[in-house]
């Protein structure tokens, strides 16, 4: 599984619609300091389902949207897009390719898509639990976070390996079941 591509619009500094294509293998970012590179990784936690504003570098999940600039207006939401090659069905999902989007809007309403079709957060948490991707996996290793996982307590540094093993989808819906 690989991101092949990334479809921005009104998300932070994209203002215009930006698509950006991956290749399998490694990809490189570089520009000058805010031109936007630190955003596009913000583009992907987000889709992943990231709520947390900070995280995100905001102070209120509306941060996110286009504030406009001397030249273009503000936009009214932001919308990004992934779309994954799956033919190693990684995922578990029958397509060859998964797109997953998420929409906010000013007013705070938000949207998710799997594939088009409108879902729920969790179906995104759900979809991508034990993947290897997710916003709590390691897919993303921010700054600080190699120390953080070094300095971390055994207990959770287990739930890092927990994740990598694949065993956390089984946890998670356990105690689920214990709850009812
Ligand atoms: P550096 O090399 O310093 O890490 P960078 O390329 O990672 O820089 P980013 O942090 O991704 O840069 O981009 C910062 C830019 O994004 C700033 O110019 C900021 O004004 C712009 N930006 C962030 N949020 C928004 C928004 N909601 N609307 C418009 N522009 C935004
Ligand atoms: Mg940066």
């Amino acid at each position: 599984m690989f991101l092949k591509r990334i479809e921005a619009y009104g998300f932070k500094s994209f203002a215009n619609r930006t698509d950006i294509e991956f290749n399998a293998g490694i990809s490189a970012i570089v520009g000058p300091n805010g031109s936007g590179k630190s955003n596009v990784v913000d583009a992907v936690r987000w889709v992943l389902g990231e709520q947390s504003a900070k995280t995100l570098r905001g102070g209120k999940m509306q941060d996110v949207i286009f504030k406009g600039s001397e030249t273009k207006k503000p936009l009214n939401f932001a919308e990004v897009t992934l779309v994954l090659d799956n033919s190693e069905k990684q995922l578990p999902i029958e397509f060859q390719e998964v797109s997953v989007s998420r929409r906010l809007y000013r007013n705070g309403e938000s949207e998710y898509k799997i594939n088009g079709e409108n879902v729920r957060l969790q179906d995104i948490a759900g979809l991508f639990m034990d993947s290897g991707v997710g916003k709590e996996a390691f897919s993303i290793i921010g700054q600080g976070r190699i120390d953080e996982i070094l300095n971390s307590k055994p207990v959770e540094r287990r739930v890092i390996f927990e994740e990598a093993a694949g065993v956390l989808k089984y946890k998670t819906r356990k105690e689920k079941a214990l709850r009812k």
